[in-house]
């Protein structure tokens, strides 16, 4: 799935880019420099930048048009769908969630982290970091979709 995916992304930031003779300066539509034969080329992006490599694109892409899942945010409200908004100790009523969260954080913790592996091998999520930043898998097809 996610290798799928990141085939996709590259091919769209290929798609978006040029290559691009840094020693003459320009670019060169058909994969080797016509001033100095040179196939080591950059790839450029009109407005962004002249890097070597691809990965750089794929990374803006990412930044600049998708958002990032917040699992946090989205854990809490599906808890919050489960549980009673309240609870009550005694003569005391507290919210649910939050007394959770602050009674034992440990296990709210490993919940969440349990939650987010679920979502990734169903793949709901995906991320091309390692874990660091999750996309909506929905959202990276349909950016890579023509
Ligand atoms: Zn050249």
């Amino acid at each position: 799935m996610n290798s799928e995916l990141k085939e996709k992304l590259t091919k769209l930031a290929f798609n978006r880019s040029l290559p691009f003779c840094y020693n003459c300066y320009h670019e060169c539509p058909t994969g080797h420099c016509e001033s100095c034969g040179s196939d080591d080329l950059m790839r450029l992006v009109q407005g962004v930048g002249c890097e070597y490599g691809i990965e750089w694109i794929v990374q803006y892409i990412l930044e600049t048009e998708l958002n990032p899942v917040n699992l946090e945010e989205s854990f809490e409200e599906l808890m919050r769908e489960c549980y009673p908004e309240t609870t009550k100790v005694g003569w005391m009523e507290f919210d649910t969630i939050t007394l959770m969260k602050e009674q034992d954080p440990i296990s709210w913790r490993s919940a969440l982290a349990e939650h987010e592996s679920n979502e990734e091998s169903e793949g709901m999520i995906v991320s091309f970091d390692g874990g660091e930043t999750y996309y909506s898998t929905d959202e990276v097809e349909n950016l890579t979709s023509p």
